[in-house]
């Protein structure tokens, strides 16, 4: 949409404005010292822009809009926009219809006396609690600070950044912040945000003109919770501003700011300097994969919490198939819950080992590492991890080496075959090509390697 508001002028200055609005913004000024006020606030005032390729679309919130800007006004802004020096083209098209806009109407925004002014806010899980958390060698230093950001908010480091993988409770410990601040000074009012959701509320109140809004919404609060920054996107623009803005704001008036990512702040390129700069500025702590007794405790507490009974030896047989994440403990702990209850039975290792087999992968992601790869298939086909990177070419040796290009192939997603070749210190990826090949014709023939590749896949999948 068009800004109007004098507030974010500073954001359209900027030099972190998007491509469509650096060229928009000009066009769309001379054309407002044309047209009568009305008229222009009626045909582009909620109409958005977007670069196709080299062409400048202007998305009309509906076609009779559309229709109207393509036969009265495209072609003066065509020409003006050649004036410019842009040469792409000028289109009008119309937005969706399930996608437009309501009818532009402030006030229709804000909540009515007795309604939360919170529309977006998503409530804290009650159940991510510090009590709840299990700390370990992983995460102590994680836990210390959110702790500490939770008995004294706004005078501890501010801002704390929680970084690590997915699923080692980095969203716990925010919203165990949150549930703390809630229920000992409840005073104070806290927001818990992904990142994905401020963005999406920010170019809704842009649409709806309402930014003073939204800012009046978010910088209202004592502790604000802005989990999974690295979802915000490069072109992102107005987003990384408005964090900026909102960052600053909380941090001149004292408020407390905890921000969680999957890296730390200097390894996320997407985010423009100094909003990285600013994300440095505080405590900065990580969560690493829990080590075996954290896992061991991770699971006896979440079983008791689902009132379940699960001999030591299944505790124990899960802590090992399980080591990077917490997530796919509990979807095991579910299963295993739920096979108990349809097969009518105790919790067993076996029962433990089959009902596993059929759970999926969490979200198809996959973090195998070659890493992990060299490490299983060294220890299934019994050559030295070190022999399989080297150049040996004995015939166990290639044979190893085939595997594992074989099964870096088959389980790092994303992982293209140079990433591959150069993983084992090969120049050229038709090397891995070969070895995948290699791997297929052999397993046609040899029943007892299909299923040493069959066994080495299972393991390495969870
Ligand atoms: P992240 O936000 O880092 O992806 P979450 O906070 O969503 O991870 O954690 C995933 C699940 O694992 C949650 O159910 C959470 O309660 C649990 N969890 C992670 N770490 C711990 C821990 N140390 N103690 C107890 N539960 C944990
Ligand atoms: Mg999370």
């Amino acid at each position: 949409m068009l800004n109007t508001d004098p507030t974010t002028r500073n954001a359209v200055d900027s030099p972190y404005i998007s491509t469509e609005h650096r060229i928009w913004q000009p066009l769309s000024a001379k054309l407002k010292k044309k047209l009568p006020q009305q008229v222009f606030q009626i045909f582009f005032a909620d109409t958005k822009v977007e670069m196709q390729k080299e062409d400048l679309v202007l998305i009309a919130p509906s076609p009779e809009i559309a229709k109207h800007i393509q036969t009265q006004y495209l072609k003066t802004i065509q020409e003006d926009a050649l004036e410019m020096g842009f040469q792409g083209k000028i289109l009008a098209i119309s937005q969706k219809i399930e996608k437009a806009a309501p009818l532009t109407n402030k006030t229709a925004q804000k909540p009515k006396q007795g309604e939360t002014a919170y529309p977006n806010r998503i409530d804290l899980n009650p159940n991510y609690t510090f009590e709840r958390f299990i700390k370990g060698p992983s995460n102590e230093h994680a836990y210390a600070a959110a702790y500490g950001a939770a008995q004294k908010p706004n005078s501890y480091h501010n801002p704390l950044y929680i970084y690590g993988s997915v699923g080692l409770g980095k969203t716990h410990l925010m919203m165990a912040i949150g549930n703390h601040v809630a229920t000992a000074y409840p005073w104070l009012k806290v927001k818990y945000c992904p990142s994905e959701i401020f963005q999406s509320d920010l170019i809704e109140a842009m649409r709806e003109k309402n930014l003073s809004y939204f800012r009046t919404r978010y910088r209202s609060v004592d502790v604000f919770l802005l989990d999974d920054v690295q979802f915000i996107s490069k072109n992102a623009d107005f987003t990384q501003e408005e964090i900026f803005h909102t960052f600053n704001y909380f941090y001149q008036n004292k408020k407390q700011i905890v921000i969680s990512a999957d890296r730390p702040p200097q390894a996320l390129p997407q985010l423009h300097d100094r909003l990285q700069s600013r994300f440095q500025q505080g405590l900065i702590v990580d969560v690493k994969a829990p080590n075996f007794e954290t896992r061991l405790a991770i699971l006896k507490t979440k079983a008791e919490e689902a009132g379940m009974v699960i001999p030591n030896e299944v505790i124990k047989y899960l802590a090992t198939r399980f080591t990077t994440q917490v997530r796919p403990m509990e979807s095991a702990l579910n299963t295993l819950y739920f096979t108990a209850q349809h097969e009518k039975r105790p919790i067993d290792l076996q029962m433990a080992k089959m009902s596993l087999k059929a759970l999926p992968q969490e979200n198809g992601v996959n973090h195998v590492t070659i890493d992990d790869i060299l490490r299983v298939v060294s220890r299934t086909l019994h050559v030295d991890e070190a022999l399989i990177l080297g150049v040996n070419r004995t015939e166990q040796v290639a044979l190893a080496r085939h595997v594992a290009m074989y099964l870096a192939k088959k389980l790092i997603q994303g992982a293209t075959l140079s990433f591959i070749a150069s993983a084992f210190g090969k120049r050229d990826h038709t090397t891995v090509m070969h070895a995948e090949q290699k791997v297929r014709e052999l397993i046609d023939v040899d029943p007892a390697l299909q299923m040493q590749i069959d066994e080495m896949l299972e393991e390495l999948k969870f």
